[in-house]
């Protein structure tokens, strides 16, 4: 969220029993100011935000940009879907009922743009080709989508036919 937004983020953890410094990591799908603008309430996190792995001012290498995924643990792994900017990554989680949950920031913007293209691609991409592909993997891959500016989604065979053929037509 922006950095106006830090009562929301605080607000929602609340309902968890949880505070800030309760939280070990902290995941920012990309680096646009209306994803980071809270990162600096979670002073105990380890922060990735996009292909960058920090703790303080120390850095981690990670080869997101060789397709490496980060596991976190065995429910929770993050991976590289650039696309939106060219270092995007995604969250994957599995629920203990087993349910595959992708949230993806701007991957997709909202629900709407399974059908409309031009709301993901007018919300900015710098490598569209890529973002279409990384759209259908992660379809592929979840049962939900947490889309990065609109409610979450199941994933329907319907949305994955759609992504497949919006897919196949892109210019290679
Ligand atoms: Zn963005």
């Amino acid at each position: 969220m922006t950095a106006w937004d830090s009562e929301k983020i605080i607000t929602a953890l609340q309902k968890y029993n949880l505070t800030p410094d309760k939280i070990h990591y902290v995941v920012s799908t990309h680096g646009h100011s209306d994803h980071i603008g809270n990162n600096n309430l979670f002073l105990n996190a380890k922060h990735i935000v996009g292909y960058s792995v920090s703790f303080r001012d120390k850095y981690y290498m990670h080869s997101f940009d060789k397709g490496e995924e980060y596991c976190i643990n065995d429910s929770v792994k993050v991976v590289p879907t650039p696309g939106h900017t060219l270092a995007d990554v995604t969250v994957l989680v599995t629920t203990e009922g087993g349910q595959r949950v992708a949230l993806c920031g701007d991957l997709f913007e909202k629900y709407e743009d399974i059908e409309d293209p031009n709301v993901w691609l007018e919300a900015g991409s710098d490598d569209p080709v890529q973002q279409m592909r990384n759209r259908l993997k992660i379809a592929e891959a979840a049962d939900w989508i947490v889309p990065g500016h609109g409610p979450k989604f199941q994933v329907t065979e319907q949305i994955r036919n759609s992504l497949h053929r919006q897919a196949g037509n892109a210019p290679v």
